[in-house]
C-alpha cells in the first residue's frame, strides 16, 4: 500500500524562502492572523492527510461508489473522514467571516489542497466541489441566497456541485438544453439532464447544493443565453434546514477509469425548484468564477499526484535490487545494487521531483495572486488579476499534462509491479488521467491561453510577465554561479515573445493557425515558467550553500534538481517551438474522407 508524507520542508522552502509569504500576508488586511496560524495549519493539515485520508485511498479506489434506490454509498471511512474535516473547521478556513468563515487568505486553502489531493484525490473532490459553489455564491448570489446556502456550505454541513455538462455538450456549453421556467414567487422550475457530475449524490453531508447552468425560455441562442441557478437536493425549511426533497435525483453512476471513490453522477432535474444566481443570461460570467478557482484546483491535483507517486517510487528505487551499476557495484555487500544507482531510474525520479517541486512553486506563486485579487489594493488587484488570468491555463493544463507523464514514470520505476494494483502506483496514473480532461481539456486551456489571454490583448499581459522574468534575469546575470540558469532563461524569455508574435502574424492571415499552435505553445510556456521558478530556487540554494547552511544536503538537492530541469526537461522547448511554428497546413491538408482509407473501403 502506498504511503504519503507531507513535504513540509519543501512547502516551507517555497513559502518562506522563495515567495516570502510572511511579507505577503503582512501586506494583506488582517494578514497577521494568517502568519500566526500558518504553522499550525501545515502541521494539522499534514496529520489529517497522512493519518486519515491516506489509509482510505487504495481501499476507496477498490471499493468505489454504488447506487441503490437513488442513494449513493461512498467507500467505507469517507463519511467519517468528512465529519472529521468539518469538525476541524477546514471548510470555513478561507471563507468570508460575514457568513461564518474564518477569513484566512485563499493561499492557505490551496496549500492544504495539495496535501488532500496527494493523500486521497477522490475524497478531496467532495469538499473541493463546495469551494466552486461557495465562490460563485459569494460573488454573484443575493444576500438571501448567501444567508441560506453559503452559510451552510461554509459550515460544511452542506456540500456543493457544479452541474454544467450535458450528454451532447461539455466544451460548448452554449448548446445546453436544461430549461428554467420562471415561477410567480421568483423561483424557477429547472428540468434537464446533467452528466458527469462529481459528488452529485452522496450522504456525506445533510444537503447538496447544485449550481446548475440552464436556459430561460426566451434566452438568446448560444453562450449568451446561459443562466446560473442554485438547486438544492432538499429545499430549506422555515428554519433554513434541509427540508422537503426537491425534484433532482441521481439517475446512474459512471463506471470510470479513476477517482473511483468519487461519485460521478447522471443528475436528472425534473421541475426542480431553483433560484437564479447573478443576472439572467449572464451565467457564463458567474460560472467562470467557479471555474477559475476550480482550474487552479485541478492544476494542484496534477502536481499533488506527482508528489505522492514520486515519494513511493523513491522508496521502491532505494529498496529494489537489480543488476549492478555500469561503473561497478555500489552495494557490493548485497546481491545486486538498488535500482536508484541506474542513470535511467534517476532520470525518472528526477523528472518527478523537478515537476512536483517546480509545480509547487508555480502554484504557490499563483496562490498569492489569488489572495491579491481578493484582498489587495485596487492597483494590486488589477495587476494580479491579469497575471493570474495568464497563468491559470498554464497551471491547469501544463501541470496535469506533466502530472500524467510523471505518475506514469512512477509506474515505470516499479517495473511490472507498478502495473499491479496492490502497489497503488497505477491508481495514481488513472486518477491523474481525468485532470487533463475536466474543467476544460488541455486543448481548450491552450486556446484560452494563446487566443483569449494573449493574442486578444495584443500580448500585453504576456509582455508584463516576461518583463518580470527579464528583470529577474538581469538581477542574476552578473552572478557567475547563476550563469547556467540566466543565459538560457534570457534566451527563452525573449523567444517566448518572438514566437507569440510569429503565431499572431500568421493568425492574422488564417485564424486556424491559433488552434494549430496552441497546445505546443501552452507546453512551451509551462516549461519557461517553471524554468523561471527553478532559477530562483537555484539562486536561493546557492546562497544558502555559500553561507554554510546547516542544511547543506537539502540545498544541494535543490540545486541539483534545478540543474537537472535545465539540462534534461527544458530542452523540450525546442521540439515545442518547432512544432508550434510548423503551421496549420499539415493538419488541414488531408481531406476528412481520407483519414480512414487504410481500413475503410
Ligand atoms: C470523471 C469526470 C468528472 C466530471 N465532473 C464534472 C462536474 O462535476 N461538473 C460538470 O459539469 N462536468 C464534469 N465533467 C465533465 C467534463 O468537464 C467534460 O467531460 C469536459 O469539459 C469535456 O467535455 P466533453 O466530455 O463533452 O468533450 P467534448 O467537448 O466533446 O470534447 C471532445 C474533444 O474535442 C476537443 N474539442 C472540443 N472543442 C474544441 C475546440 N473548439 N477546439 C479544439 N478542440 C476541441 C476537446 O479538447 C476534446 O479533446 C466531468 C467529467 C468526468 C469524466
Amino acid at each position: 500500500m502506498p504511503t504519503y508524507k507531507t513535504p513540509l520542508r519543501d512547502i516551507r522552502f517555497v513559502m518562506n524562502e522563495l515567495l516570502n509569504f510572511e511579507g505577503h500576508y503582512r501586506a494583506l488586511p488582517g494578514g497577521e492572523d494568517a502568519i500566526e496560524v500558518t504553522d499550525a495549519i501545515l502541521e494539522e493539515g499534514a496529520k489529517f492527510a497522512e493519518n486519515v485520508l491516506t489509509p482510505l485511498n487504495l481501499p476507496g479506489d477498490q471499493q468505489g461508489c454504488s447506487l441503490e434506490d437513488g442513494v449513493v454509498t461512498v467507500p467505507d471511512g469517507f463519511k467519517e473522514a468528512y465529519q472529521q474535516y468539518v469538525d476541524g473547521g477546514w471548510p470555513s478556513m478561507t471563507q468570508n467571516p460575514e457568513y461564518g468563515g474564518q477569513g484566512l487568505p485563499h493561499s492557505l486553502g490551496l496549500v492544504m489542497n495539495e496535501m488532500i489531493c496527494s493523500s486521497n484525490l477522490a475524497w478531496g473532490m467532495y469538499p473541493g466541489l463546495s469551494h466552486g459553489a461557495m465562490s460563485a455564491l459569494e460573488h454573484h448570489g443575493t444576500e438571501e441566497l448567501k444567508q441560506t446556502y453559503l452559510t451552510k456550505l461554509i459550515e460544511g454541513r452542506w456540500t456543493g456541485t457544479m452541474c454544467l455538462t450535458e450528454p451532447h455538450c461539455g466544451t460548448d456549453l452554449g448548446l445546453i438544453k436544461t430549461r428554467a421556467i420562471p415561477e410567480a414567487d421568483g423561483s424557477y422550475k429547472v428540468s434537464g439532464t446533467k452528466i458527469f457530475i462529481s459528488a452529485g449524490e452522496h450522504e456525506l453531508s445533510e444537503n447538496i447544493v447544485h449550481l446548475v447552468l440552464a436556459k430561460l425560455p426566451d434566452a438568446p441562442a448560444g453562450s449568451k443565453g446561459i443562466s446560473l441557478f442554485v438547486v438544492p437536493k432538499f429545499l430549506p425549511d422555515a428554519a433554513g434546514e434541509a427540508g422537503e426533497r426537491n425534484g433532482v435525483v441521481c439517475g446512474s453512476l459512471e463506471h470510470k477509469m479513476g477517482i473511483h471513490g468519487n461519485s460521478t453522477c447522471v443528475m436528472n432535474f425534473d421541475d426542480a425548484t431553483g433560484y437564479m444566481v447573478g443576472q439572467p443570461n449572464k451565467g457564463l460570467a458567474a460560472m467562470f468564477t467557479m471555474m477559475n478557482a476550480a482550474r487552479i484546483g485541478v492544476g494542484i491535483q496534477g502536481q499533488a499526484l506527482i508528489e505522492v507517486s514520486f515519494q513511493n517510487a523513491l522508496a521502491y528505487a532505494r529498496d529494489r535490487l537489480q543488476m549492478r551499476a555500469l561503473s561497478g557495484p555500489k552495494a557490493p555487500e548485497k546481491a545486486a545494487d538498488p535500482i536508484i544507482v541506474h542513470p535511467d531510474v534517476r532520470r525518472m525520479l528526477l523528472t518527478q521531483k523537478a515537476f512536483s517541486e517546480g509545480g509547487r512553486a508555480l502554484i504557490l506563486y499563483t496562490a498569492q495572486l489569488v489572495d491579491l485579487v481578493e484582498y489587495g489594493s485596487d492597483e494590486d488587484k488589477k495587476e494580479a488579476d491579469e497575471i493570474l488570468g495568464l497563468l491559470t491555463p498554464i497551471v491547469k493544463a501544463f501541470l496535469t499534462e506533466v502530472g500524467f507523464e510523471a505518475t506514469n514514470e512512477g509506474v515505470q520505476v516499479f517495473g511490472g509491479h507498478g502495473f499491479i494494483q496492490e502497489w497503488g502506483m497505477e491508481q495514481f496514473v488513472r486518477d491523474a488521467r481525468i485532470t487533463r480532461l475536466y474543467e476544460g481539456t488541455t486543448g481548450i486551456q491552450a486556446l484560452d491561453l494563446l487566443g483569449r489571454k494573449i493574442l486578444m490583448n495584443q500580448g500585453e499581459t504576456l509582455r508584463k510577465f516576461t518583463k518580470q522574468i527579464h528583470k529577474y534575469c538581469q538581477s542574476i546575470s552578473q552572478q557567475e554561479l547563476m550563469h547556467d540558469f540566466a543565459k538560457p532563461l534570457i534566451e527563452l524569455n525573449k523567444e517566448w515573445g518572438d514566437l507569440t508574435m510569429k503565431i499572431g502574424m500568421s493568425a492574422m492571415k488564417n485564424r486556424e493557425e491559433v488552434g494549430a499552435a496552441s497546445v505546443d505553445y501552452l507546453m512551451y510556456s509551462g516549461y519557461v515558467v517553471l524554468a523561471y521558478f527553478w532559477a530562483q530556487m537555484a539562486e536561493i540554494a546557492q546562497k544558502k550553500l555559500a553561507e554554510g547552511s546547516s542544511e547543506q544536503a537539502f540545498y544541494q538537492a535543490k540545486l541539483d534538481t534545478a540543474r537537472f530541469y535545465y539540462a534534461r526537461l527544458l530542452p523540450r522547448t525546442r521540439a515545442h517551438a518547432a512544432a508550434m511554428t510548423a503551421g496549420v497546413d499539415c493538419l488541414l491538408a488531408m481531406e476528412e474522407s481520407a483519414f480512414g482509407l487504410g481500413f475503410e473501403v
